[in-house]
């Protein structure tokens, strides 16, 4: 339950004063919908602005606020061009204030004739002649203007604009309650940063470092303790320790040795599993390094020591697939694994649930129905996450508290994680890291195209497809927040296009397809039937078709380097050599490549290792970057830039660390801060773990 202390914080927007129905929707897009969500909603810059007595002292492109008596009214009310008005300044000196569109109206009653008016804008040279553009306020009194020189800049949505921001989100300051500190008082005075309600108020007011980087703090440290408290919770629990008398783990059919670091992982997995303490480990390894041996073998030990394993795949194409491989793997070794996904129905999905409760089944494989209510495990002791950052917070949660005995967990993804993040996105837990790759693997021969030669790229892809290979087009990714049905179109014409020229070897995926249909394709590709897959990014995780070693990315330029490597992991998995043609756009609106996306473009020719892209990635991003907005929800925070992250983020951990060390229970003064902290955030999931919470 959350504090009451908080309720002001999480009143609806709705409720403030101005607020109508035409401005509900654009609020609620910025995802402005509580009193906090508008405190929180930060200027991105500041205007300032000079106050002049007269035009000579004032420069072109300044912003200015100024005095102007109006003398006349230029153009038609009802024409084409721009409306102006001429006024004049304190010595006599002429300037227009020029509006375009249909705004006469709004002007004249704006700037009547002989009155004298305090305008806000930035002054321009045209032609000859001084204008104002659209000024940014007009006001009769000097007060309102001279007294807010500096002014916030919001980001905006359609039908909200600054001035309503501007006027809305004082109201939502008066609103803040005063709240106990919940930040380290040390580290407060050191960097000498305000109490949380000074610091939300400065930071609207102007550029204010010390009130930025301490609502940076406020979200890293509300992370930080939400992932400590999953931490302890699991310290806590009691799991089964597992340990395996390797009868089966020798067993499996693998067609080959298995890499140092996989042996590694995997002791470091078996180390974990012997322990009664449950396991929290994340196998970071790049496409291609060989984590499903790793799942398999650490599930094997489970099944040695008597108990049940089960493996979670973000996908039903993904659960088929290791469903698969894993049978494969695992034949001749008496092995019982079942596939359970959402699909599954009637008498099949009756006697896996059966197998389940009496223990004939050792491993299940499936979507997250494995975890339905419905599902009961004889023995569950260990779940593997496959992809585990297309899984959300809810599934942390269910792991740390199902069941009497918390299963071990291992968590993997693909996604090499930057240092720097590693900590904000799974610091809850242990890291092993597979970094190096199976041997024999041949580079990618990685092209960038320009999109004019189009027409031989088809023509190289007709020979790939006639010598009897296999290949992925993936279509161009339309702007994150346009319509997804562009997307959609864009694949279904070049889909359209390719079938003409290459028949029914030509197979469709994309998101919207219903998952049957979408998963015939994919088998059709798989088993050789299909030789072409024209796709949106869906086959981005996972898929493994060895024999498809051409691919095709149309106006690569769009896709972040971190979707790039996931999409080119998809070839380069076989034996014979493999291509990536990476067709290059003409940049947005025609103007040409920026350099940050040309750059992108030639670190893909020059590597394939995933821990040096994204390490890359972040650095081309910039420090003042935010992060948490992005398409893949690189991190978890809306409000610290990159730069606060690294400065900021191991002294958040370390603060809560200590706190939670001192205070598990977070019952003491400071730790019932942090609980408001937790809510404030929304990482009250940290909290629910706390008994009494
Ligand atoms: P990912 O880490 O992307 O999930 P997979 O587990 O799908 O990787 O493995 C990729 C491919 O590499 C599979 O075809 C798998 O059989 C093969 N593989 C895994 N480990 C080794 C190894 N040690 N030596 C050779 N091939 C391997
Ligand atoms: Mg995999």
């Amino acid at each position: 339950m959350r504090p009451d202390r908080l309720n002001p914080l999480f009143a609806e927007t709705a409720g403030l004063k101005g607020v109508g129905p035409q401005l509900a929707k654009p609020l609620e897009k910025l995802g402005l919908t509580r009193i906090k969500d508008l405190a929180y909603h930060l200027p991105e810059r500041f205007v300032e602005r000079r106050a002049v007595t007269d035009l000579d002292s004032a420069s072109v492109g300044e912003q200015i606020v100024i005095a102007l008596t109006v003398r006349e009214h230029r153009g038609s009310s009802t024409g084409r061009g721009p409306f102006r008005v001429l006024a004049e300044d304190a010595i006599g000196n002429i300037c227009a204030i020029t509006y375009f569109g249909r705004a006469a109206y709004t002007a004249r009653k704006a700037l009547p004739t002989g009155a004298k008016r305090w305008v806000a804008g930035k002054l321009e040279q045209y032609g000859q002649m001084l204008q104002i553009v659209h000024p940014d306020h007009i006001a009769e009194d000097s007060a309102e203007l001279i007294g807010q020189l500096i002014e916030p800049v919001y980001p905006l949505s359609d039908g909200l604009t600054q001035n309503r921001l501007a006027a809305l989100i004082p109201q939502a300051l008066e609103q803040l309650p005063e709240l106990p500190e919940w930040i380290e008082p040390t580290q407060l005075a050191r960097a000498k940063w305000p109490a949380w309600r000074d610091a939300l108020t400065l930071v609207h007011r102007s550029e204010h470092p010390e009130a930025r980087d301490r609502i940076a703090y406020d979200e890293l440290l509300a992370n930080a303790l939400a992932l400590m408290l999953v931490k302890n919770a699991r310290r806590a629990q009691t799991g089964l320790p597992l340990k395996g008398d390797g009868s089966l783990r020798d067993k499996p059919n693998l067609p080959f040795t298995l890499t140092g670091a996989q042996t590694r992982a995997i002791g470091e997995i078996e180390g974990d599993l012997a322990q009664a303490a449950p396991m929290l480990r994340l196998l970071q390894g790049d496409v291609g390094s060989g984590k499903t041996v790793v799942a398999l073998e650490a599930m094997l030990i489970a099944v040695e020591a008597g108990a049940q394993a089960a493996l979670l795949a973000p996908t039903e194409i993904l659960a088929r697939q290791h469903h698969a491989t894993l049978m494969k793997m695992a034949r001749g070794t008496g092995v019982e694994i079942a596939l359970l996904t959402g699909r599954d129905k009637g008498r099949p999905r009756e006697s896996v649930l059966m197998g389940l409760l009496d223990g004939s089944i050792n491993i299940l494989v499936g979507t997250h129905a494995i975890f339905q209510d419905a599902v009961t495990y004889k023995n569950l002791a260990l779940v593997v996450i496959d992809e585990q950052h297309r899984f959300g917070v809810s599934q942390r949660l269910m792991l740390a508290q199902k069941g009497r005995r918390t299963p071990h967990c291992l968590a993997m993804t693909a996604t090499p994680i930057p240092r720097t993040l590693l900590l904000a996105t799974n610091g809850e837990m242990d890291v092993s890291k597979l970094d190096e790759l199976p041997p024999g693997r041949q580079p990618i021969d990685t092209r960038v195209v320009a999109a004019e030669r189009i027409g031989d790229v088809v023509g190289a892809l007709a020979r790939h497809l006639e010598g009897g290979g296999q290949a992925y087009w993936v279509c161009p990714m339309v702007h994150e927040n346009e319509n997804i049905d562009n997307d959609l179109a864009a694949a279904e014409a070049r889909f359209g296009e390719l079938r003409l020229r290459f028949g029914d070897d030509v197979a469709l995926v994309h998101g919207q397809l219903r998952p049957e249909i979408k998963d015939a394709a994919m088998e059709r590709f798989a088993s050789g039937g299909a030789k072409l897959l024209v796709a949106t990014t869906v086959i981005e995780v996972g898929v493994d078709v060895p024999n498809a070693t051409l691919m095709i990315i149309e106006q690569a330029d769009r896709f972040g380097l971190a979707q790039l490597h996931q999409l080119r992991g998809r070839v380069g998995r076989g034996e014979g050599r493999s291509v990536c043609l990476l067709l290059r756009g003409s940049g947005e609106g025609g103007m040409g490549l920026s350099d940050t996306a040309k750059r992108r473009l030639a670190l893909m020719r020059e590597t394939q290792d995933g821990f040096r892209i994204a390490e890359e990635d972040l650095e081309l991003r910039g420090g003042g970057e935010l992060l948490g907005t992005r398409q893949s929800g690189d991190t978890p925070f809306r409000l610290a830039t990159l730069d606060q992250i690294q400065r900021l983020l191991p002294i958040a951990h370390e603060d809560a660390r200590l706190l939670i060390e001192r205070d598990g229970g977070l019952t003491g003064e400071r730790g019932e801060a942090a609980r408001l902290l937790l809510y404030l955030f929304e990482r009250d999931w940290g909290v629910q773990l706390l008994r009494g919470g």
